[in-house]
């Protein structure tokens, strides 16, 4: 393993005693060289996964995509590898996006700290999705094409059509030079899927995952951890270090 893509929320991280387990953990894993490379990979904003890593034990990354995989940065938050973007233009446009979701009775915009030039989000609760299928009609109109992410029956962020948290990470491997068979990737909840089914990666899923990850993940091979979050996470490098261990 040369490059870890982890989300955080409910994977490396919980609240609990399981992220320090992890940071000591992962300390054992890095060579002189500084590999594996660590890469966050998480729905938060840059500023607030900084702000997490600041008050909590998880360790410091090499990267971090956020947004749901409309940025990538160094781990200090600055440097972005802004050539990504070129993949998410077309048939974008945020102003035109919000416009239009902004002519809908119902739906509030997240505060200025949830948006970024590549993710609109919004509170609307119990959208269906047939008003779904609507608003994204009516963006096609204007020339965007875009999907919708929809969770927690409130939760909304409408993304360029490329955006995902596989399409940012494997723009990472690239830029990194680095063959998917040398990518781990770990998550616990729907929009992890992608990366998560990434052929010829390696995956690990928590115990905690939601039901409709492992649903969307039918068919494709991963690491089925017993302990939940970063315990997890632990488990399932360990597996993928020693796959075969000898009797
Ligand atoms: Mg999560």
């Amino acid at each position: 393993m040369l490059l870890f893509s982890t989300d955080i929320d409910g994977t490396v991280y919980d609240n609990t005693d399981s992220t320090a387990r992890f940071a000591k953990f992962w300390s054992t894993l890095r060579d002189t060289h500084g590999y594996p490379k660590l890469a966050y990979n998480t729905g938060r904003s840059v500023d607030d996964t900084l702000a997490l890593i600041a008050r909590t034990e998880l360790p410091t990354p090499d990267f971090i995509i956020s947004g749901v995989g409309t940025s990538i940065v160094h781990g200090d938050g600055e440097r972005p590898l802004s050539e990504f973007l070129n993949t998410l233009r077309d048939n974008w446009d945020f102003d035109i996006v919000f416009d239009v979701i902004s002519a809908i009775d119902g739906p509030r915009p997240q505060p200025p700290e949830c948006q970024n030039p590549y993710k609109c989000s919004w509170f609307w609760e119990d959208a269906t999705s047939a008003q779904l299928d609507n608003l994204l009609s009516a963006l096609t109109q204007r020339g965007i094409n875009a999907q919708a992410i929809y969770s927690s029956n409130r939760d909304l962020d409408l993304l360029p059509i490329a955006a995902n948290k596989a399409n940012a990470l494997l723009h990472l491997a690239y830029h990194l030079d680095l063959p998917r068979s040398e990518v781990v990737v770990a998550g616990d909840s729907g929009n992890d899927a992608a990366m998560l089914s990434l052929k010829g990666s390696k995956a690990i899923v928590v115990a905690n995952a939601e039901p409709a990850l492992i649903a969307a993940l039918q068919g494709t091979s991963f690491f089925h951890a017993s302990k939940t979050c970063a315990d997890g996470v632990i488990e399932g490098l360990q597996h993928f270090a020693n796959p075969h261990p000898s009797a």
